[in-house]
């Protein structure tokens, strides 16, 4: 690959902040030892690990002893829900949404199956703007539900659901709550000492650190039983010698997030507004998906109509500039997101459907190059379309 890269796909990972990149290496060379060693060689390592617990607990508003890490948000996504399954056997409900990562959703979906159904698994439903109903939600609340999992902000949109209201909702009727919080973390302010959340999952690789690497948040008091088991590491919680270098780059990655946070409000926001607004206003039959107000700060989400969202990557491509799809070209079929559908996006318009997400490092420059780059390709591809007509 050559030339210049316009990185607008975010959400699906971050690249490694050169001070991550730093803090890490060390423990690539010459801080190889054991942290569970005892002599003061392995000492260092074991420090590392400390500070980095240090480092990520004090981004999300929680405790030291509440982070466990994992291997990714994959991982810590299973440990919640099952932790929360095994230890509840006898209730067999489980409540979520129907727009969650595969992480989530394609786990409830599998417990019922491997369980011959006897759990039984709500995925709540959101309206045309990705939102949820409060009602539907306090409805499904029951005396045999183990768990809820609800993500934070959704990765295909943006959109911010009511997780402390949620949590405090699970709480009253003494009912366990997950949040997948991978694309929150870092973006918006978390502060779990308020919450009533009792777990939540982030993973390095949404927030400029590598990827293998994630964290488990359990509220100290919460109920847990381990998904893999093994060694004494982390406190019992995680068995398996720890990925020191790359939790010492999460840790890192977490110190610049608290700094970075009034950047991604300010000036991601401002830049994915002017790609957003800028979109809207050039390209005819163009359609923003997701709550315009509760929405991540750099997200953006659009629907060109009477054109395929692979066609349009393509063009994309050409130009350098990096933006993912909102149909499944990954499963092999052409099938619409299942977030789309679950907000009723029509076919037309969410076949065509593109996910901009920006970072830190995106500058005006680059979504001035987007701005004038993308009408030409969205009219070059309708031309083709047979059921595209110029008004
Ligand atoms: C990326 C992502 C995950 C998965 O995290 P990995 O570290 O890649 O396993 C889970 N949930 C959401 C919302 C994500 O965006």
């Amino acid at each position: 690959m050559s030339g210049r890269i316009i990185y607008l796909d975010n959400n699906a990972t971050t690249p490694v902040d050169p001070e991550v990149r730093a803090a890490m290496m060390p423990y690539l060379t010459d801080l190889y030892g054991n942290p569970s060693s005892m002599y003061s060689f392995a000492g260092e390592v074991a420090a590392g690990l400390k500070r980095a617990r240090a480092q990520v607990a004090a981004l999300i508003g929680a405790m030291p002893e509440e982070i466990t890490f994992t291997s990714c948000g994959t991982e810590s996504d299973s440990t919640a829900i099952l932790s929360a399954v095994r230890t509840f056997p006898e209730k067999r409900h489980i409540i979520t949404t129907r727009v969650e990562h595969p992480a989530v959703k394609n786990l409830c979906e599998n417990i019922s199956l491997f369980t011959g159904h006897k759990y039984r698994v709500t995925q709540l439903k959101v309206d045309d703007r990705g939102m949820l109903d409060l009602a539907e939600y306090e409805a499904a609340l029951s005396d045999d539900t183990a768990v809820v999992s609800v993500m934070w902000a959704n990765n295909e949109t943006g959109v911010i659901f009511p997780i402390a209201e949620m949590a405090r909702m699970a709480k009253k009727r003494g009912i366990l709550f997950h949040t997948d919080a991978v694309q929150a973390v870092g973006k918006v302010p978390i502060d779990l000492a308020a919450l009533d959340v009792d777990f939540l999952s982030l993973s390095g690789h949404k927030l400029h650190a590598p990827k293998g690497v994630g964290v488990l948040y359990v509220k100290k008091g919460t109920l847990f039983t381990p998904f893999l088991i093994g060694g004494h590491q982390e406190r019992g919680r995680r068995g398996g010698t720890e990925n020191v270098a790359s939790i010492v780059a999460l840790g890192k990655a977490c110190e610049l997030a608290v700094s970075h946070m009034a950047q991604e409000n300010s000036r991601v926001r401002a830049l994915r507004d002017r790609l957003e607004e800028g979109l809207l206003a050039r390209i005819p039959k163009s359609i923003l998906n997701g709550d315009k107000i509760n929405r991540l700060p750099n997200t953006c989400n659009i629907s060109f109509e009477y054109v395929e969202g692979e066609a349009i990557l393509l063009h994309m491509n050409r130009e350098g500039i990096c933006a993912s799809s909102g149909s499944a070209c990954t499963s092999g079929s052409l099938e619409p997101s299942h977030v789309l559908r679950a907000m009723g996006v029509p076919f037309t318009a969410a076949h065509g459907s593109i996910r901009f997400s920006l970072s830190v490092y995106n500058t005006e420059e680059e979504i001035d190059f987007v701005l004038d780059t993308m009408p030409p390709i969205i009219a070059s591809l309708r031309k083709l379309s047979p059921f595209w007509k110029e008004d």
